[in-house]
């Protein structure tokens, strides 16, 4: 088979503006977007993602399919596909589409690039997309099409390589939660999806290459074209349904200001802000709160859905992750509101498992997944073959509810496994609760008894969603959802040590045309976990302006306040800071990062976009350091240190130190 792709197909999204939302954007009653009221952009991503499908044009000399699905105006992201060079341009856009949830959009966009390749053959062609797009951040739809169309996925791509040493093929570099992931692609197929990559060129395109793509012919599919039926596409082919929307209670913060700009020094009062941080850093534990879950009402109805709780829980070490653990409390609240069992998932990694510490957060029984005869061992599958596993393991136990923390990884294997199982997916909850539903659904209006109510943050945290999945459940396919670490508060009981099943399940091996070539884990940063779990956090932003004054400002402030205030602190960054070289993506806050919620949040130098707000605004107190009085961060930080950091951060350090 040929190793250079024949064609390459690139999925761009029609987004929201995120930074420019007008109030009335929301159709609360519908539950969707008025996309008439929004500024309309292309997916910063997907953009990336044609900027890699125009280098491996140039290498192998591929035919560059751009694809949206969308509204008319997508056009437009289309257009500017062509002038930049994509060769061919097709829009799927029907009524028929609109209101599609991810499994929903997924499946029509499946059938679209099977009608789109035609003769072309999908094992020679390479998929390219965003890993999330800004507006709904779910990371599902192209690992659910490619789940669909059955593709091996290379998900958080952030580099294309060609290693002179293999001359076929190309390298994609990719990132881990603690490092990098090299994979080299002998031959398609693939999809890709990326998180990072050079942005864009800014477009100094000729003329003659924009009245050419102005003129282009863009082939519109619509349903009439794909066929689908009424239970695979639109609002009443989507899984889930938005049952409320609301607004997130974090909002604007009358920031304290302190000029530390002028010559004055009013050390008086900095010295005064420190103590009363100190002071409120030690009246609370430290503990997140789980404040979007929505209310619990005493419910008599029939419960719709039937079965156990089933948390998937990452190793770590002899134990599993901290967003796992948490997963596993908030997933004994549930089953306790249900009376069903509360099981944690965890495969196979070694010879010892913390049980002890497992049962304590709320598992009642512990399920270790174990590759059967011919399996790679399971420390060494792939997130498709996790998700194939699951599948095996979900269709056996039948549970209602199944919980994955929202990591890097976990945000990989949740979309495969529910496009595997055709089960309802919400991303990135921030609530979780039982209550009834009533709703209309399929023209008949019923109460569903007892269903999972998940809040999510949506359009980079402007508004709040609660969702429901009434679909699925007459397979057996269970309500899903993932949760970042640091969500939900880790409990602890006291009570037996639950019994553990070992369940063996044989996923099929990796392709073998797409192979791991080199895995590389972090050294510095500090422990990945403590960013989340950390009283105090510095966060570094690009306003730093150098990479050593992380060591000579960053890690002495961290280390003054947990000296002098004896709290746990730890050391964080924006994406710009990581894209800087700063610090490594495991300490990156945000929407492409982590979301953390210390007492005491000190971003020094950074400015406040809105993927970084998303990450850090249930910190208890937010701290700026900051040398522009108008930077957005301001608007919504408790306290205001105007200066330039390489001064002010000395200043504290010697106050604390005094
Ligand atoms: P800048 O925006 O460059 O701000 C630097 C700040 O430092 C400015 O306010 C400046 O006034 C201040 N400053 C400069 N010099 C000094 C000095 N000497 N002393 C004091 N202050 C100084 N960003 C994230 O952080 N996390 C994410 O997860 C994330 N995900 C993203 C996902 C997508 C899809 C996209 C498109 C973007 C994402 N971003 C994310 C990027 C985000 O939009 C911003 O570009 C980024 O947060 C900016 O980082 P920054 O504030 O450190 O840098």
């Amino acid at each position: 088979m040929n190793a250079a792709p024949k064609q390459i197909v690139v999925l761009i999204k029609f987004v929201a503006d995120i930074e420019r939302i007008p109030q009335d954007a929301w159709d609360t009653e519908r539950g969707t977007l008025r996309r008439d009221r929004l500024h309309m952009i292309a997916n910063p991503l997907d953009d990336r993602a044609l900027q890699m499908a125009l280098e491996l044009k140039a290498r192998f000399g591929s035919r560059v399919i751009a694809v949206s699905m969308g509204p008319a105006a997508a056009e437009e992201v289309l257009r500017r596909a062509v002038a930049y060079g994509a060769d061919e341009a097709h829009l799927i856009s029907d009524a028929a589409f609109a209101g599609s949830d991810t499994l929903a959009t997924a499946h029509t966009l499946a059938a679209a690039l099977t009608a789109i390749l035609g003769d072309r053959r999908r094992e020679e062609t390479v998929f390219l997309a965003g890993m999330q797009s800004p507006d709904g951040d779910t990371a599902q739809v192209p690992l659910q099409i490619a789940s669909l169309l059955d593709l091996p996925v290379i998900p958080h791509a952030s580099e294309l390589v060609f290693p002179a040493e293999r001359p076929h093929g190309f390298g994609i570099n990719t990132v881990l939660a603690d490092g990098t992931r090299l994979f080299h692609v002998e031959r398609p197929p693939a999809l890709v999806t990326l998180t990072g990559y050079a942005p864009m060129p800014p477009a100094f395109l000729p003329l003659s290459r924009l009245i050419e793509a102005g003129t282009a012919q863009i082939r519109q599919w619509s349903n009439a074209d794909l066929g689908l039926p009424r239970d695979r596409t639109g609002l009443s082919g989507s899984w889930t349904r938005v049952v409320q929307i609301f607004s997130p209670d974090a909002g604007h913060r009358e920031a304290v200001r302190l000029d530390l700009g002028g010559p004055v020094a009013d050390d008086a009062r900095l010295k005064q802000i420190l103590t009363e941080l100190e002071t409120y850093v030690k009246s609370g534990s430290g503990a997140v709160k789980d404040s979007d879950t929505p209310e619990e009402a005493a419910s008599a109805s029939e419960a719709y859905y039937q079965g156990e709780c089933l948390i998937v829980c990452e190793p770590e070490g002899t134990s599993v992750s901290a967003g796992s653990r948490e997963l596993v409390s908030a997933g004994r609240r549930l089953a306790r509101r249900l009376g069903v069992g509360n099981t944690a998932c965890v495969p196979e990694t070694g010879p010892r498992l913390d049980t002890e510490t497992l049962s304590a957060c709320g598992a009642d029984t512990i399920v270790v997944l174990c590759p059967g005869a011919g399996a790679p061992e399971s420390g060494s599958w792939r997130e498709e073959q996790l998700a194939e596993a699951l599948g095996e393991l979900i269709r056996r136990r039948r549970p209602q509810i199944v919980l994955i923390p929202a990591s890097l990884h976990g945000r990989v294997v949740a979309p495969l496994l529910a496009a595997r199982l055709g089960a309802g997916l919400t991303a990135d909850c921030t609530g979780l609760g039982i209550r009834d539903f009533t709703g209309t659904v399929e023209g008949k209006r019923a109460v569903f008894g007892q269903v999972l109510h998940q809040t999510r943050p949506a359009l980079g945290g402007n508004i709040m969603a609660t969702i429901v999945s009434l679909r699925g459940h007459e397979n057996g396919s269970p309500q899903m959802a993932t949760a970042r670490a640091g969500i939900f508060p880790e409990e602890r009981h006291t009570g037996a040590v639950a019994p553990v099943e070992r369940v063996v399940c044989s996923p099929q091996s990796a392709p073998d045309h797409i192979r791991v070539v080199r895995t590389l884990h972090d050294a510095g940063g500090g422990p990945a976990d403590s960013i989340e779990r950390c009283d105090v956090l510095i966060s570094v932003g690009a306003g730093l302006g150098d990479a050593r004054r992380v060591e000579t400002l960053a890690r002495p402030l961290a280390e003054a306040i947990a000296r002098r205030w004896n709290v746990t602190v730890g050391v964080a960054c924006s994406r710009a800071a990581m894209e800087k070289g700063y610090l490594p993506h495991a300490v990156q806050v945000g929407q492409t990062g982590k979301t953390v919620r210390p007492r005491v949040y000190i971003a020094i130098g950074i400015s406040g976009a809105i993927q970084h707000r998303v990450g850090m605004e249930g910190a208890g107190r937010i701290v700026a350091v900051n040398r522009d009085p108008e930077a957005p961060i301001l608007g919504w930080s408790d306290i205001a240190l105007l200066g330039d950091a390489a001064e002010v951060v000395p200043r504290i350090i010697r106050l604390l130190s005094a």
